[in-house]
């Protein structure tokens, strides 16, 4: 069965003070109650302390944000994914339009960046997401085939159970403006036709799929209704306890 996921991107949001708050909220609001799986992606500067606190919730785990494509040595400012499985990470949110777009990610380079992950027991959010103009051209489909053709078909299927992919249409991203359900579902299903037709069917069947883009409470109960939607990676709706307990509860009871 394939596994329900709500995902927290806090992006570069909340001074320290901010960001244990809202942790302390989420930790004694979800810590008594059975809830989806959780990941919360923080800056990197507060995964350690967060990965400590979270540590008493099974299901709730901790991402980065990125991870350097390098191994090691002089890449002065860089994390290494070698880092992050030392202070017990579990996750890497990889392949985010913002670094696609902001920092010129190659779809090569999230796969090397996914490599690394995985050779150091790291699990990876992967991010797809087409721009407003390729979908206004009706170059969605084959955009999405390409990101994930060249960041992701080279894996075996076993490696496959460790990646969870985000759709992320990047007109939706912070705007306000959501994929309809149909949309996101049609896409959904897309990629999932594509795992299918290069692993079979029953691992189609277990990789999740969540989407991003201004999910918040008031659209996430029709869009993880849709069958092909395992749930969502929240951005701006996860800086809010309120809002992302509501879309938590979206998806539990589905
Ligand atoms: C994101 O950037 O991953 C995201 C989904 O952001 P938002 O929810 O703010 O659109």
């Amino acid at each position: 069965m394939r596994r329900k996921i709500i995902a927290a991107n806090w992006k570069m949001n909340l001074n320290y003070n901010d960001a244990i708050y809202l942790s302390r909220q989420i930790f004694n609001n979800l810590n008594s109650i059975d809830t989806p799986n959780i990941i919360i992606s923080p800056p990197y500067i507060y995964l350690s302390e967060l990965v400590e606190l979270f540590s008493k919730i099974d299901n709730i785990k901790l991402a980065a944000q990125n991870c350097s494509k390098s191994k090691k040595g002089a890449f002065t400012g860089e994390i290494s994914s070698q880092m992050l499985a030392s202070i017990n990470v579990d996750y890497v949110i990889l392949g985010h339009s913002e670094r696609r777009l902001g920092f010129n990610e190659t779809n090569i380079d999230i796969k090397n960046k996914i490599d690394l992950c995985l050779e150091n027991k790291l699990k990876v959010i992967f991010c797809c997401g087409e721009s407003l103009e390729l979908r206004e051209k009706g170059l969605h489909f084959k955009l999405i085939e390409t990101q994930i053709k060249e960041s992701l078909l080279h894996l075996s299927k076993n490696n496959l159970q460790n990646i969870i992919i985000a759709y992320e249409p990047i007109w939706a991203i912070g705007t306000g403006m959501t994929a309809t359900k149909d949309q996101a579902q049609e896409m959904h299903k897309f990629i999932r036709d594509i795992i299918k037709s290069e692993y079979g069917q029953d691992t189609s069947e277990q990789v999740s799929i969540i989407y991003g883009g201004s999910c918040k409470p008031s659209n996430s109960r029709e869009l993880f209704l849709q069958k092909d939607i395992d749930g969502g990676l929240i951005g701006g709706a996860s800086l809010n306890a309120d809002d992302f307990f509501d879309i938590i509860k979206s998806i539990k009871c589905i």
